[in-house]
């Protein structure tokens, strides 16, 4: 028998998501993907995503392989071209490029191609990541515009606190002052942005984790929204199963380090699944988890390849019980929460020896 863990890929929800998109904008979705698809496996997630007007990613062999699997639509590199063979690639695959610095631009002078590139001037407006400073991109439109390698631009500049109390505002004027001196495409928003700002919509909106089934605002927040609220499914779902268990007396203690100490006779669970398959090991005791579709907690230390569960409240619960460790009916954005981290990261972190089915 296998070893029982696996994440499910549920690729009606990825199309679910993306109406969801759709449906809340006017714009053109570039429907990103970097990360292997937020751990969701690339060519997957563009099958689910095919609708879209858009992709956007990192990798150009990973652009490259969209291509080929035949994708006719905008391919966007997030951090452009990163040496003179990139460009070449660029060029013969029709790769949409980020420009983000002056060392681009300079790398678009010495490109010898006989191809034009669509580039998309990125506008610092406050994150301090990417980009040109509003200053700077005067000097830069000019240099694109007249490029003999230039065939597009596009204006475009990403928010540090779409999903947070502070909003949009100030890097919102901030491009639209710079924006308004030209005729070409904008884009501004994430998920977070398309979901709570359309004034910040453009021409093109840029949806990630919204597309994922997770929420991009933190239910911890004071604006925090669930993904459920948002009408939005989990794509992911990471299953296991109960392989042994326990009983312990008062006083005996689980796991490395002795985490947790049972102040009663109780059971435990033991579960196939560690952090080598991407379950965070910070994840303290109480961290939500499913048995046989019941809510109870992790305990303990999360190890390599197990951690523990309570069953206290769960007698039927057996050897072969099933366990969702998050996705359905276990939202990736609460046990992220009390693991201190996003959902992104978590769905992100999926190890490549989990078993995935679709
Ligand atoms: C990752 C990324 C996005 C998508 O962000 P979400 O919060 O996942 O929606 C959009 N734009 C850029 C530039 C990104 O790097």
């Amino acid at each position: 028998m296998a070893r029982p863990i696996q994440a499910y890929i549920d690729l009606a929800a990825l199309e679910h998501n993306l109406q969801v998109a759709r449906r809340a904008t006017s714009a053109r979705l570039m429907s990103v993907i970097k990360a292997d698809g937020y751990g969701h496996g690339l060519l997957r997630v563009a099958e689910a995503l095919a609708a879209t007007d858009g992709f956007a990613l990192l990798d150009i062999q990973d652009a490259v392989r969209l291509r080929e699997a035949g994708y006719r639509q905008t391919i966007l590199l997030l951090e452009g071209f990163f040496n003179t063979e990139d460009l070449a690639s660029v060029a013969e695959y029709d790769l949409a490029c980020v420009i983000h610095s002056p060392w681009q631009i300079a790398m678009l002078d010495a490109f010898s191609g006989n191809r034009k590139l669509d580039v998309w001037l990125k506008v610092n407006t406050g994150m301090n990541r990417l980009g040109f400073t509003p200053q700077q991109v005067a000097q830069a439109m000019e240099q694109l515009q007249r490029h003999r390698a230039v065939r597009d631009i596009t204006l475009m500049t990403h928010f540090a606190n779409a999903d947070e109390a502070r909003g949009i505002a100030e890097p919102l004027a901030l491009f639209n002052d710079v924006a308004a001196s030209y005729r070409v495409a904008r884009s501004l928003a994430n998920s977070a942005a398309l979901l709570r700002y359309p004034a910040a919509h453009g021409d093109w909106v840029r949806p990630g984790i919204m597309l994922y089934g997770a929420t991009p605002f933190a239910p911890e927040k004071d604006r925090g929204v669930s993904a459920q609220q948002l009408g939005l499914r989990p794509a992911m779902t990471l299953s296991s199963r109960i392989i042994a268990t326990q009983e312990l007396r008062a006083g005996d203690e689980i796991g490395y380090g002795a985490q947790f100490r049972a102040e009663h006779s109780m059971r435990i669970g033991v579960v196939a699944c560690g952090y080598a398959d991407g379950y965070p090991r910070h994840a303290p005791n109480g961290t939500p988890i499913l048995v046989d579709g019941q809510r109870t907690k992790t305990l303990g230390r999360v190890s390599m390849d197990m951690l523990y569960v309570d069953l206290s409240n769960l007698p039927q619960a057996e050897v072969g019980s099933r366990v969702v460790l998050w996705g359905e009916s276990m939202p990736i954005d609460e046990v992220a929460r009390t693991a201190g981290t996003v959902g992104y990261e978590l769905m992100c972190a999926l190890a490549k020896r989990v078993q995935v089915v679709v």
